[in-house]
């Protein structure tokens, strides 16, 4: 509590967030911009303000996406502060039906999640009894219970359930491990499908363990440290002692929460297990262009034509959208453009980069708010007139997904993940 208080006040109230932060930007409210939200929580940490349901709002009003952060020159770690008041926020106004829930949607064991699979019946049993205001909205990472434009379609053949026998364990001089995360497993399976695929090209199988759950990272951020402890530990026993050499993740927001499980962990031995998981994590694009090989993959590719191309001397325009858990929070921005590059009859369209509003959490209990920030990106990538948006995280294909919705082109343009355009385009 001592260091919390003590790195609350290392904030001098310079304001450089406000250039950064996608919620203030959008707002220009005080409170939405990392100084407002650290000013509120040193009142609430000097005792001169209660955790009240104005503060719960108020901090569940941030997209965790870092930049405050990563702007800072005084170093101050806002996101990771704001994390904090919502572990205390959660401790304190735990609604009775969370954890259970949470549990659910959360879950340890992929394989065994039949509400889950049940995708329609989730959202019959759940979806219309819980209120706008409901803290449990907080906890639900798919986008069942909001006013969305489209719902996306819980797979009835999940990947987990869906791969042959022979994938089943590592194998290729390069052993690895694929995380697969409750996106893809359950929402867009394709993406296993067709990283499978592509490791075949290079003779990788990956070990893939079947009761894998869900990273966490909805749980962290939400603020229920307890849960996201029990996952980690889950998922770090599945993936020890099979001697990998990486661990390799499809979402940007899976990828950034496996890299920081040592920070879940207060005794050292704890801690120092999950750093030796947490080393070998990476996110697909980097494992292929800086692992595998840049050149082995370009080589892959020689010789071959593309499979789709808007005519025969125009190739597909593909807008890169860098998501910011893979920006920010992975330091990760050249890998996945180096891989679009090498696909066949694509043409990589590279716009400025910003946030799309999805935020996990955030786009539940904020929606508006977070439509808004999708338009401003919307309307960026508009003018770029794409036949594709590319992506790698499965909150930004969500949010992409309902963008072509609300800006009613005519156009089609699909929304995919970099490996699925490549299967697309080559295999
Ligand atoms: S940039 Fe850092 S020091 Fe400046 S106002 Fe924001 S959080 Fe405070
Ligand atoms: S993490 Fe992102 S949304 Fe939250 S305060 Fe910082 S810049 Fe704003």
């Amino acid at each position: 509590m001592l260091d919390y208080k003590k790195a609350l006040k290392q904030c001098i109230k310079c304001g450089a967030c406000m250039s950064v932060c996608p919620v203030y930007q959008t707002t220009r409210m005080e409170t939405d911009v990392a100084r407002g939200k650290l000013a509120v929580l040193q009142e609430v940490a000097s005792g001169r303000m209660s955790l009240s349901s104005g503060v719960s709002e108020t901090l569940s009003r941030c997209l965790s996406c870092g930049a405050c952060a990563e702007v800072c020159a005084n170093n101050v770690q806002s996101d990771t502060l704001i994390r904090y008041g919502r572990q205390q926020n959660f401790l304190k106004h735990k609604p009775a039906l969370s954890q259970s829930l949470l549990k659910t949607i959360t879950p340890e064991d992929m394989s065994r999640n039949v509400l889950i699979k049940g995708g329609a019946l989730l959202e019959k049993l759940l979806c219309k009894q819980i209120p706008e205001s409901s803290g449990l909205r907080l906890r639900f990472p798919l986008s069942f219970f909001t006013q969305r434009s489209i719902i996306p379609q819980v797979s009835i053949s999940p990947f987990l359930e869906g791969y042959l026998p022979d994938e089943k364990s590592a194998s290729g001089k390069i052993r690895v491990g694929f995380f697969v995360g409750c996106g893809t497993n359950y929402l867009f399976p394709e993406t296993g499908r067709a990283l499978l695929d592509i490791l075949k090209e290079v003779s990788i199988v990956p070990f893939i363990p079947e009761q894998q759950g869900c990273c966490g990272v909805m749980a962290y951020m939400s603020g229920d440290q307890q849960r996201a402890v029990a996952l980690a530990k889950r998922t770090i026993d599945l993936f020890s002692d099979h001697d990998l050499d990486y661990i390799i993740t499809t979402c940007a927001g899976c990828g950034a929460q496996l890299k920081a499980l040592p920070e879940l962990f207060e005794t050292e031995s704890e801690r120092r297990q999950a750093e030796r998981f947490s080393e070998k994590v990476m996110d697909v694009t980097s494992f292929l262009i800086d692992v595998v090989g840049y050149e082995k993959l370009a080589q892959s590719n020689e010789g071959r034509s593309p499979r789709q191309q808007v005519s025969k001397d125009s190739p597909v325009r593909v807008v890169y959208h860098d998501p910011c858990h893979l920006r920010i929070k992975q330091k990760v921005m050249e890998a996945p453009r180096r891989f679009l590059r090498i696909i066949p009859g694509v043409e990589l369209v590279d716009l400025p980069t910003h946030c799309c509003g999805h935020g996990g959490a955030f786009n539940l209990s904020n929606y508006s708010l977070s439509m808004q920030i999708l338009d401003r990106r919307m309307s960026e990538i508009e003018q770029a007139q794409p036949d594709k948006i590319v992506t790698g995280c499965t909150g930004c294909l969500l949010q992409f997904q309902e963008g072509i919705q609300r800006i009613k082109t005519e156009k089609r343009i699909d929304v995919l993940h970099p490996l699925v355009l490549w299967k697309q385009q080559c295999l």
